[in-house]
């Protein structure tokens, strides 16, 4: 059989395996051509909330394809596109009350960037025109994203000399549920950043509570109340990537819910769609969006994705918002935390294993960080002949399930994860 000349994404060319072709998907798990089925721990890069195949997001789908696959937003405007965004405003932190759509997360922080950069260029402070961000953040793979990502693990290093300088204050380190002081040493490290570098910051940007792909690293909703005050005392906006946090992953619909503030940009993607189309939206609160009032040219936000709001993925997007809300998944979201909590805390010795150096649940999403990447090892080869998908990078080996899992299954992928370190 020839080569495929499908190049995959994160791949060594030189060692990489032969990638399994998957033929369809039902609930929580989707079939290979040869009648495998796997139960998917990952749902697919976070994004497959209501699992594979589910039959409203289908028909929605569907539906849409008869009566307008896409048109431009550039001067023009559909029902879907609209509905949605009144929907997503009604959803979001009070006073989100403009959202600017584009197609995936990596463009949806793009925007939210030159959002900012241009908010104080048009309120004549055009020095500030740098990020702040985190260490362990990730926000994208795009140039835009790759400069605001931790610039020595963050997987880009080698393109440091290509891309523009930011700042960086270090990644937070109080658990979620910690004490006010171990917060307060946080913040102290984001004050110190601020201090410094503020005549130079538009943005601060997080992934609010839980730092996703730069290592599953989780902190207190004490400390997004603390960014929101210092964002006011520096006069920096403050923005939320919300892409893999937004629509439940961390227990509540949104991350900055945990901790009832509204940021002034948030960014939403992954989960937006149910992930059956590309699509993102980046919301912006009245004191963002009315900058933008004026009447000389700078004042237009140069900016137009070819597929912004396209309207299959506004719909699809619509019907997976009411299938959330209309079968309470907070409620299943619930659910699958109390067992990820007892198979993986509670009830496990995993936490004294001498590869093993933490173990962090939070909502629907479970990590164990092990000592060094080596512990993980064959781990994938060894769920998949247990039926599961798994697919750990670097030193986390993690789940973040469809929330349609049943409970046995949710059982099951923490009962494998255990199993390796048997
Ligand atoms: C996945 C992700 C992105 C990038 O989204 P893409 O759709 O892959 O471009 C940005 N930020 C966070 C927090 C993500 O998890």
């Amino acid at each position: 059989m020839t080569q495929s000349p499908v190049w995959h994404p994160y791949a060594h060319l030189l060692t990489q395996q032969a990638a399994p072709k998957v033929v369809g998907g039902e609930g929580a798990r989707f079939r290979l051509e040869n009648g495998e089925t796997l139960l998917d721990a990952t749902c697919s890069w976070w994004c497959m909330i209501h699992g594979y195949s589910h039959p409203r997001l289908v028909a929605a789908i569907k539906a849409q394809a008869d009566t307008l696959c896409h048109v431009m937003l550039g001067g023009l405007t559909h029902e879907p596109a609209d509905r949605l965004a009144r929907e997503l405003v009604r959803i979001t932190p009070t006073g989100l009350n403009h959202v600017f759509f584009s197609d995936s997360g990596s463009v949806g922080m793009e925007v939210a960037m030159k959002m900012a950069v241009q908010y104080y260029h048009l309120r004549g402070k055009p020095e500030k025109h740098r990020m702040l961000s985190l260490m362990k953040a990730y926000h994208g793979d795009t140039s835009g994203c790759m400069a605001v990502c931790d610039p020595e693990e963050g997987m880009h290093s080698l393109f440091a000399g290509y891309l523009p300088r930011h700042h960086f204050a270090p990644a937070p380190t109080a658990p979620y549920d910690a004490d006010p002081e171990t917060v307060a040493q946080d913040l102290a490290a984001l004050r110190a950043a601020l201090e410094r570098h503020h005549h130079e910051i538009a943005a601060l940007l997080m992934e609010p509570l839980l730092q996703a792909a730069g290592g599953l690293n989780m902190t207190s909703p004490e400390y997004l109340k603390g960014a929101r005050e210092l964002c006011d005392e520096f006069d920096v906006l403050l923005v939320f990537d919300e892409v893999a946090t937004g629509f439940g992953r961390t227990g509540k619909l949104f991350a900055a819910d945990h901790a009832a503030i509204t940021p002034d940009i948030m960014v939403l993607s992954k989960g937006l769609t149910g992930g059956y189309l590309g699509h993102a939206a980046t919301l912006a609160t009245d004191r963002v969006h009315d900058a933008f009032i004026g009447d000389s040219p700078l004042h237009a936000f140069m900016h137009g994705p070819t597929f912004m709001g396209n309207p299959l993925a506004c719909r699809v997007a619509l019907e997976s918002l009411a299938v959330f809300e209309e079968e309470n998944y907070l409620d299943k979201i619930a659910r699958l935390n109390r067992i990820l909590r007892t198979e993986l805390l509670e009830e496990s010795a995993l936490h004294r294993h001498p590869r093993v150096r933490d173990v962090r649940v939070l909502g629907a999403t479970a990590v164990i960080e092990v000592q060094d990447a080596t512990a993980l090892q064959g781990v994938a080869a060894f769920a998949r002949t247990r039926g599961v998908w798994l697919r750990p990078f670097g030193r986390w080996l993690y789940t973040m399930p469809a929330y349609i899992t049943p409970e046995a299954d949710m059982r099951h992928i923490a009962q494998v994860m255990k199993d390796w370190f048997r």
